[in-house]
């Protein structure tokens, strides 16, 4: 049974009845999306299946399918990145059960009986999918404009980037 999107979710009941969800979500909608991508536009093609497997674990399989807009960091242009996220996710309500689970799931703790912002889980799914360094596949500069010393730099920013942001987000807790 096909449903449309709801607003918020409750991920559990949705497994019991093993419930199918398919719709569209805009990715102007995903503000922590936006923020590694140069333009807002794009649309994310939804389709999730609830459902509770033999050994009562209950899950949500998930394929989310969309093309944004992101800087290629080598020559700056604005350029078109399609993602195709397939995800295949188990509740637990309990960090300790997450070691139990059977190794094809990730694990989405659930900290409450509370409804959950759908459109937050997916948009969690698409960041981690989105490439660390965009760039064009093709060469987009011609080799002459390639030093050896912007590669440098350009690795170097790569490497202490993900750590400068996370030392932001330990500060601020
Ligand atoms: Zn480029």
């Amino acid at each position: 049974m096909h449903q449309k999107l709801p607003k918020e979710i409750d991920p559990l009941r949705l497994a019991q009845n093993g419930l199918k969800l398919t719709g569209q979500l805009a990715v102007s909608g995903m503000p922590r999306l936006l923020q590694s991508l140069a333009t807002d536009e794009g649309i994310v093609d939804v389709d999730l299946a609830f459902d509770v497997d033999e050994i009562n674990t209950p899950f949500m399989r998930g394929k989310f399918v969309t093309t944004v807009s992101m800087t290629c960091e080598r020559c700056m242009k604005v350029m078109k990145v399609d993602l195709n996220v397939n995800c295949l996710l188990a509740m637990v309500t309990n960090e300790r059960k997450i070691e139990g689970l059977a190794e094809q799931y990730d694990p989405w703790l659930l900290d409450s009986s509370d409804d959950v912002l759908l459109s937050s889980v997916i948009e969690d799914e698409l960041i981690l999918s989105l490439p660390l360094v965009p760039r064009h596949n093709e060469a987009c500069l011609p080799a002459s404009d390639w030093s050896s010393a912007d590669e440098t730099v350009a690795d170097d920013e790569e490497k202490v980037s993900p750590f400068a942001v996370l030392a932001t987000l330990k500060t601020k807790k």
